[in-house]
């Protein structure tokens, strides 16, 4: 189910096993039908059986599910909507990148922030960002891409600035400080912003990739839907890195100040629960 994914260089982003959708489609969500569109198309990244806990409305029309925290945390999010409005950039040079903006602007929604999604591809593209996301995708090419636009240092900015970045898979692999024997292999140059090594490909190859629910306590209580699509994991973690999570003994998510790095693809997992973890992350100064 995940050869539409990843299969190497596209100038093209890469899609789930759902593809790209065109026209107009209704997503069920819970209570409430909700419309997700990107730049005029309407993409479905809701799989069956998802958890649909976070897709519940808090705004009063959702069907009576709210609870007081839920409330009070989307006035919360209300008022900090009207100081700012955020700008998340999506590093759009290879990888799936349709998915992570089609959560990312649900779970702004979600979190009543007002924001817009926007894509990193040249320099010019960074002014102004609050958050960043380094896709999956391939790590080799989207290390070259990154070097070849003269993206290299404008992460690391941002990075210093404590703009929150979010790694996920091949994400993560950029992000790491250094790597095991197949990053050192391919030579590949890592941005170094979090204290971690990275072992690539550490579940095996394509065919290994796997579904797994898995426990990440900063969500809280419930399982998370991990999809890991030759997916890395950490090896050594700094004294300053949290582990989020960990699978089959391995840290598969973790965190040092404004950097999370997730080995797992939570754009596929229907769940928003990462994003809105990540999007706490923003700050409103
Ligand atoms: N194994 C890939 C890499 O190292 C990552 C795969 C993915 O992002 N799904 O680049």
């Amino acid at each position: 189910m995940f050869s539409t994914l990843h299969t190497g260089f596209s100038p093209e982003p890469c899609y789930s096993s759902k593809g790209r959708i065109r026209g107009e489609e209704k997503i069920e969500m819970g209570a409430t039908v909700q419309v997700v569109k990107i730049e005029g198309r309407v993409l479905n990244v809701m799989r069956e059986g998802s958890p649909k806990k976070t897709a519940h409305r808090h705004d009063g029309h959702g069907g009576g599910h709210d609870t007081d925290a839920a409330r009070k945390e989307t006035e919360a999010g209300r008022k900090r909507s009207k100081m700012k409005t955020f700008k998340i950039g999506i590093l759009s040079l290879q990888g799936d990148l349709e998915e992570h903006a089609s959560m990312m602007r649900r779970a702004l929604d979600e979190a009543g922030i007002s924001g817009s999604v926007v894509g990193l591809r040249r320099k010019t593209d960074v002014a102004g960002l609050d958050a960043l996301v380094i896709p999956g995708g391939e790590s080799t090419v989207m290390a070259k891409l990154v070097h070849l636009h003269g993206l290299e240092e404008e992460i690391k900015k941002l990075a210093r600035l404590g703009v929150p970045i979010m790694g996920t898979c091949a994400g993560l692999v950029l992000l790491a400080r250094s790597g095991c024997d197949e990053v050192e292999k391919t030579g590949q140059r890592l941005l170094g912003l979090i204290d971690i090594t990275v072992e690539r490909n550490a579940f095996g190859r394509q065919k290994e990739s796997f579904e797994a629910d898995i426990d990440i306590p900063v969500l809280g209580e419930e399982k998370y839907h991990g999809v890991f699509i030759r997916a890395p994991a950490i090896g050594k973690a700094g004294a300053g890195v949290k582990v989020l999570a960990e699978y089959e003994g391995k840290a598969v998510a973790a965190q040092e100040g404004n950097i999370l790095v997730l080995a797992f693809h939570p754009e596929l997992s229907g769940d928003l629960r990462m994003h809105e973890y990540f999007l706490k992350l923003l700050k409103d100064g």
